[in-house]
């Protein structure tokens, strides 16, 4: 009867009984690079820069205005507005064949300080927060936090701030009530326990020297203007950010999985990065995208939404053919993460179609809520290519939902893609505690979701 079995049912297995030692240790390989990324790609911005800098040592130059069409094996990218980042290596056949794009989101939730976010109160200073993405408010609370961001003057030059980065720098806090004094606090909702007017951040207690009121806030400002030589005007034109200061580590006994922040969707960000950057002449031209605004809907110019890539796009067809003729030749992985089966929470997956730590990139063909609602849906004819092109690559996948039925959902940039005509399909790394301040991905996935995009690469 095993035989039968064998034979006919579709039996998905850990990934550690697939691979050997070689994979093993490339595996290993792999994730050193992924941490060191996600090390020092802490917001959008810093995903752009660093990336770039990645690129250029691998041979990529900036996409000039005079540029024609994309020659074979040519490297490119344009650097949009430092949010986001669109990279190419030309392909042996025009751009009228299509290219293989993969697409990915450098932006992650955090807290973003208001305009203006300076106040005192019982004479400790504090930054005002509007969180951004969806987060899970309590999580924020009593956790160390670094300020990222930059501020751009009135004189058009720009300040670029990090605090709490190094090792010898201050670091920043959320407070929370003690549990002795949280009795009604406790008999809130989750939701509600913590509200988002009340994620200030804790910026300093010593008042400035001399008389008069906002002695610690006036410290505070002019702790800042010692260091960025900025005002409080300067801040309202300015974009910083809160970001967990936990260091990206390695997790478990086994050291097989992978804890840091900002993992949505940095990890399926540097998999494409990666891939793209060993890629030197493939059949239709690859693009990677690293955009931003996801978490916030694709919004903005440096949002999967905007006109940016098809001006990118434009500039790679030069004069050969049309953006659309190349946009319907062409097959994008929308390369997000997925949500894990958390066995602490086996309540909200369907077992047998959720992730699972350990088997592979994950597979969406739909994401959405409420009946595929903002889904994509890509096409049984898609889905089978992609099997075809992980199997034949040694890819272990897996495929998978997000989450029960009406459990609730999520979205990606698939459907802005697959609304430009391009043949699209999700696939990324499982992940436990998802939009947490740590999240937890396993390193086998991270590995394949890179081999999946090299796959892709490579595809004719
Ligand atoms: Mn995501
Ligand atoms: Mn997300």
């Amino acid at each position: 009867m095993d035989e039968k079995k064998n034979e006919l049912f579709y039996q998905p297995k850990n990934g550690y009984d697939l691979i050997g030692a070689a994979e093993r240790t490339a595996c290993e390989d792999y994730c050193k690079g992924y941490m060191a990324y996600l090390d020092a790609a802490r917001t959008e911005r810093e995903a752009v820069s660093e990336a770039i800098r990645l690129a250029e040592a691998a041979g990529f130059a900036p996409l000039g205005d005079d540029a024609g069409p994309i020659r074979p094996g040519q490297k490119v990218y344009l650097n949009n507005r430092g949010k986001s980042l669109l990279l190419a290596v030309g392909g042996k056949k025009p751009m009228s064949a299509g290219f293989v794009v993969g697409a990915a989101h450098v932006d992650s939730p955090r807290l973003d300080l208001k305009q203006l976010p300076l106040f005192e109160d019982a004479e400790l200073g504090y930054f005002r927060t509007h969180y951004y993405g969806g987060i899970k408010k309590y999580q924020w609370t009593a956790i160390p936090l670094e300020l990222h961001g930059t501020v751009a003057l009135k004189d058009g030059t720009a300040v670029d701030v990090v605090i709490g980065r190094d090792k010898d720098d201050p670091q920043f806090v959320v407070t929370d009530l003690l549990p002795h004094l949280a009795a009604d606090q406790m008999q809130k909702t989750m939701a509600k326990g913590v509200e988002g007017e009340k994620l200030c951040i804790l910026a300093g207690s010593v008042p400035y020297a001399g008389e008069g009121g906002d002695r610690v806030k006036l410290a505070v400002m002019s702790l800042l203007n010692d260091r960025y030589g900025i005002t409080e005007a300067d801040l309202i034109s300015a974009e910083l950010e809160a970001v967990p200061a936990f260091d990206v580590r390695e997790l478990g006994l086994d050291r097989s999985m992978i804890g840091g922040y900002g993992q949505d969707d940095r990890v399926c960000a540097y998999a494409e990065l990666a891939a793209i950057l060993q890629t030197e002449a493939p059949e239709r031209t690859a693009v990677c995208i690293l955009a931003d605004k996801e978490e916030i809907g694709s919004v903005g110019v440096s949002g999967m939404r905007s006109q940016a890539f098809e001006r990118f796009i434009a500039r790679l067809c030069g004069d050969t053919c049309t953006v659309q003729e190349s946009f319907s030749h062409s097959f994008c992985v929308s390369a997000d993460v997925t949500a894990a089966l958390d066995p602490m929470y086996p309540e909200v997956s369907e077992k047998q179609n959720a992730a699972r730590l350990n088997y592979g990139v994950g597979f969406c063909k739909y994401t959405g809520s409420r009946g595929k609602s903002g889904a994509s849906d890509a096409s049984a004819e898609l889905v089978g290519y992609l099997r075809r092109l992980c199997d034949d690559a040694g890819v272990v996948w897996q495929m998978c939902e997000l989450g029960k039925v009406d459990q609730g959902g999520g979205g990606t940039v698939a459907l802005y893609m697959a609304d430009r005509d391009i043949d699209t399909i999700d696939a990324g790394v499982p992940v436990l505690s998802m939009h947490a301040p740590f999240e937890t991905t396993a390193k086998f996935d991270c590995y394949m979701t890179y081999k999946c995009m090299k796959a892709a690469y490579g595809a004719e």
